[in-house]
């Protein structure tokens, strides 16, 4: 039986670590920047762009902008996105398609200083992105990282290493899993999300002396700190977020807000008031609107709306992705400190310093379905 995050928990173990802050949750992969935060907002248009990348850096963090737009659009993003000046910059990393279109793109996001791209399609696993990955390494040198996704089980992975060598840096994991995506509905394909991440750990490990190197990412399907905990548990090295990223402050879309009978704009349902201080009040206009929600748009990047907005057409295609409305979720800041608490305890409850240590010693036990109805917080439910 293969598995995913809510079929699992991670066995508490003895522990000798005093407090949380003694865990070390740092990664230095080759070919990427030093992380102190395992964690990569993923490159879709309404969770990165330069805002987001600019928070997820300072909070030790990466970001992958998408590669949606024109070329010129992609490096004016990637200049907005960048941290410091001449000498020291800390830039995010970039992502790529196939055909030499994007291959141009590379070339034009390198002169700006970008220093990892990310070969990023559906289906990693195929001759075109084999080749794209020979093509791009000429372009950039080995000084540069190159990691190559979608992928969900470790013999896809040395199927393709097999054709290309070992001259990638990471290996990005998840067919299926996303929060706004429908592949798995559409085409029936896809593999349980925290078995796929053992499986391409397993198969990199065996090949330790060639591809011990390779970074794993776990892309897709985690909700909460605890997934991400067991993402990383089971041998991720980071993780990539979409839908627990989307809906901040930082993440790029209008602010969407919601009476109970209308959708309406903040001007709209406040006015602004200047106070004697110079500082400004948002005072509602009228009472009967004083229950409001505010929301922020989420989409797949293979929805119709992503497709139109990119100028896809539909032809022997089909949509694999959905667009909804999340709630706003305020700075992207709140939510990392929230993920970082939980990796941090999670790794105290096993007794492991660091990720390493914590690959090491974390077990899994699967539950049951009335063990997943005792997870949480049932009295609230019950009461
Ligand atoms: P989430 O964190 O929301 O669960 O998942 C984010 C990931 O979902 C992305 O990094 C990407 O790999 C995947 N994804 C994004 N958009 C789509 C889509 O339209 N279709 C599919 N199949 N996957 C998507």
């Amino acid at each position: 039986m293969k598995l995913t995050f809510d079929d699992v928990l991670i066995v508490p173990k003895f522990s000798n670590i005093n407090s949380r802050s003694e865990v070390d949750l740092s990664v230095n992969p080759r070919g990427m920047p030093y992380l102190k935060l395992p964690i990569l907002s993923a490159n879709m248009d309404t969770v990165t762009g330069p805002k987001m990348a600019q928070a997820m850096i300072l909070a030790g963090a990466q970001a992958v902008l998408p590669r949606f737009g024109s070329i010129d659009d992609n490096v004016k993003a990637f200049q907005e996105s960048v941290i410091g000046g001449t000498g020291s910059i800390q830039a995010p990393m970039v992502s790529l398609g196939l055909g030499d279109h994007e291959l141009l793109r590379a070339k034009a996001l390198m002169s700006a200083g970008a220093s990892t791209f990310v070969i990023d399609v559906a289906h990693g696993a195929q001759l075109s992105v084999v080749e794209q990955v020979q093509a791009l390494r000429k372009i950039i040198g080995h000084e540069r990282g190159i990691i190559v996704g979608n992928f969900a089980t470790g013999a896809s992975v040395e199927d393709f290493l097999q054709h290309f060598g070992c001259d990638i840096d990471g290996v990005k994991v998840g067919i299926g899993p996303g929060s706004a995506c429908t592949t798995r509905i559409k085409t029936g394909v896809g593999y349980p999300q925290l078995s796929a991440i053992m499986d391409v750990v397993k198969s990199l490990k065996n090949y330790r002396a060639t591809y011990g190197k390779i970074k794993v990412i776990a892309d897709g399907g985690m909700r909460t700190a605890g997934d991400i905990a067991k993402a990383i548990g089971a041998g991720a090295h980071l993780v990539m977020l979409g839908g627990m990223l989307a809906g901040t402050e930082e993440s790029p879309g209008e602010i969407v807000y919601f009476t109970e009978s209308r959708q309406t704009t903040k001007d709209e349902l406040f006015a602004k008031r200047k106070n004697a201080d110079g500082t400004f009040d948002y005072v509602i206009h009228s009472p009967e609107e004083s229950f409001y929600e505010i929301k922020k748009k989420y989409r797949g990047s293979a929805s119709q709306e992503s497709y139109l907005a990119q100028g896809k057409t539909a032809k022997h295609r089909t949509t694999e992705g959905e667009s909804f409305l999340v709630p706003f979720k305020g700075p992207v800041a709140n939510i990392l400190q929230d993920i970082e608490g939980g990796l941090r305890s999670a790794m105290t409850y096993v007794g492991a310093r660091s990720i390493e240590d914590f690959q090491s010693k974390c077990e899994f036990v699967e539950i049951s379905p009335s063990t997943v109805a005792e997870n949480g917080a049932h009295g609230k439910r019950n009461a």
